[in-house]
Order: structure tokens, then C-alpha cells, then sequence
């Protein structure tokens, strides 16, 4: 059992825009659903903004807000791991900061929970305000994903989840560095249920994952979720294989023919097509490798500069 009835982790990288009507609007859902038996963790992902001031003077005015700040910029996924690791609910919410996932949903979330689900999931049934291309490339994504993915990853969802502290406990127990939470709490199983909603646009400011962060993302989750991309090598090998039978056997047809084959220019067709095609295969290696070094250093997946909650600092993680 938790200490206290809900935690509230919210990640904010550069979100000065939103953070108040955030705050006003969760603390809001939170008192509707559990009286004063919260916590909010927000945690400052090393904003170049006035993110972290913000946080300190809510967490001045607000007991219930916990202020977490990073060392530096660590990304989405490990800013909301550290969030949890000092987390003391029984219930941990998981949401953006940016207003996208509606807070007013959290007592619905509790119901749900209540009739014994161990996670409930957030699961878009329209996004409002974002780009065509971001529609169609997370489309493509989760069906690519699935595919490929030993553990069935629901579509449409993000990390906007309710989870219950044996689902935490177990999470906070996974180690892996390259961490894609939505695919690794699909793995934990238990009673997952999900709860359709409108995903509002942003409230205010810019989204913080431009095509570079989402490629990175996106090559996170199929190297942590499927080991098929390696496996590619043997098909493009069989692939080329084939066809090579193919073009020698006309070469050799064309050879009894009497025909004098110059020869040249397929010759360097084939090769340069084939150091491509090797070019890529040890790239894909290359990537499941350098993931492989990365886990190997055990390096602390985040770093805490400090802890501030009802008008105190505290330099370390409190345990
Ligand atoms: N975020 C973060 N660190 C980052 C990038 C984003 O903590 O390096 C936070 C951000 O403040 C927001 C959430 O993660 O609360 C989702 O990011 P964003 O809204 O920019 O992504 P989008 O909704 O556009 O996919
Ligand atoms: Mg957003």
C-alpha cells in the first residue's frame, strides 16, 4: 500500500505556458476524487524556461505539489520514471503537462479502478489540433509496432494511465535504460482496461517532440520490443540469394546462346545494390548493439538536482 491515496506525475520540459492552469485544473480533479489524499510531482526535465521557478512557487503555496528537478534534459519516458520513483501513492496518475490529457477524466479513471482494473489506459478516440503527418506517422507506428512485438501494445494510447502500486512497484523494478513505459506496462499484464477520450490540443506552447526526438522514440520502442529487425539480415540474404540465381542463370543462358555479355555495368548494379544492402544490416546491428553497450554501463537512468515540497529543498531524493 502506498502512503497516501493518489500520486499526480507530470513531466514539464519548457511548459511555463501551461503550468498554472495545469496545476489549478489537476488539483481541482485530484480534491473531487480523493479529498485531500494526493500528491502532484511535477518534474522540471531540465527546462531552459521558467519551468523550474514556477514549480518552486507552487509547491511554496500548494502542500500537495511535489517540485522534482532534473539535473539536465533526460527526456519524456525518464523524466516520468523519475517522477515515479518518488512516488508514494497508492495510485499513480500519469499525465502531460500541456493539458492534452484532460485531468477531469481522473475520477472517471478511479471508478474504473475501483471495479478492479490494475491499469487504466487513456486510448484516443479523436486528436484534436495536431498535424496530418503526426496522425499518419503514430498510425503507421503502432501497426508497424504491433507487428513486430511480441506484447500486444494497444493503439491510440499514450502514457496517460492510471496505475495501481503493484503495477508501479513492478515498473520502478524494470531496469532498462531505453525505457517506451506505455510498451512496458503492457508487458507488467494484470487487469489492463482501457477508457476512450478525446485528446484536447495543446493548451498553450510548442510540442516538445520534433520529428528527431519522434524517430528516436520510435526506434526505442521496436529495438525494446522486437528483436525482427535483426532477423531481417537472413531475409534480405535469402532475398538476394535468389535473385543472384536468377541473373546468373540468365547470364549462363545467354553464355549458350553465343551471346557475349559486356557485363560491366550489371556487375556494378549488383555490387553497389549488395553493399547497400549490407550498409543497412549492419546498421540495424549497429543500433541493437549500441543499446546493448548503453545497458552494460548501468548508468542511473536520471539525475535528481533537488526535491522541493512545502517550502523545502531537499538536495537528494528523499527514499
Ligand atoms: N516532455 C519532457 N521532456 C522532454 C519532452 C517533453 O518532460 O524532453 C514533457 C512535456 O513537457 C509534456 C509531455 O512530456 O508534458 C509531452 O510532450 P509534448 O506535449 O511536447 O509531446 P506531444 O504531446 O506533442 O507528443
Ligand atoms: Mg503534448
Amino acid at each position: 500500500m502506498g502512503e497516501i491515496r493518489l500520486s499526480v506525475v507530470a513531466p514539464c520540459y519548457n511548459e511555463e505556458a501551461v503550468l498554472r492552469d495545469f496545476h489549478k485544473r489537476m488539483s481541482r480533479a485530484c480534491r473531487f476524487a480523493t479529498g485531500e489524499d494526493h500528491e502532484i510531482i511535477l518534474v522540471d526535465d531540465g527546462s531552459s524556461d521558467t519551468t523550474w521557478s514556477l514549480i518552486e512557487a507552487l509547491a511554496d503555496e500548494d502542500a500537495h505539489v511535489v517540485g522534482v528537478r532534473l539535473f539536465r534534459n533526460h527526456g519524456h519516458q525518464l523524466a516520468v520514471t523519475a517522477g515515479l520513483s518518488v512516488a508514494k501513492g497508492d495510485r499513480v496518475l500519469l499525465i502531460d503537462a500541456d493539458l492534452q490529457d484532460p485531468p477531469e477524466l481522473l475520477s472517471k479513471m478511479m471508478r474504473i479502478m475501483d471495479g478492479g482494473a490494475d491499469v487504466v489506459y487513456g486510448q484516443r478516440a479523436a486528436r484534436m489540433g495536431e498535424s496530418t503527418f503526426k496522425l499518419a506517422s503514430a498510425a503507421l507506428f503502432y501497426r508497424l509496432l504491433n507487428k513486430l512485438s511480441a506484447v500486444p501494445i494497444p493503439r491510440d494510447t499514450g502514457d496517460f494511465r492510471l496505475m495501481n502500486r503493484t503495477v508501479v512497484d513492478i515498473l520502478r523494478g524494470m531496469p532498462e535504460q531505453h525505457r517506451f513505459i506505455r510498451g512496458m506496462v503492457s508487458w507488467i499484464g494484470g487487469r489492463q482496461v482501457p477508457m476512450p477520450y478525446v485528446r484536447e490540443p495543446r493548451f498553450a506552447g510548442v510540442t516538445k517532440y520534433p520529428l528527431r526526438k519522434m524517430i528516436a522514440f520510435a526506434t526505442d520502442a521496436l529495438t525494446s520490443f522486437s528483436t525482427v529487425p535483426l532477423q531481417l539480415a537472413v531475409w534480405l540474404g535469402l532475398m538476394s540469394g535468389v535473385f543472384a540465381f536468377l541473373i546468373l542463370s540468365y547470364a549462363v543462358l545467354q553464355w549458350m546462346l553465343g551471346n557475349v555479355v559486356p557485363g560491366w555495368a550489371s556487375s556494378l548494379v549488383a555490387i553497389s545494390f549488395f553493399s547497400g544492402v549490407q550498409l543497412i544490416v549492419m546498421g540495424v546491428f549497429g543500433e541493437y548493439l549500441g543499446r546493448v553497450v548503453q545497458e552494460m554501463k548501468r548508468r542511473p537512468l536520471f539525475t535528481i538536482a533537488s526535491i522541493r515540497q512545502a517550502g523545502i529543498s531537499t538536495p537528494l531524493p528523499a527514499d
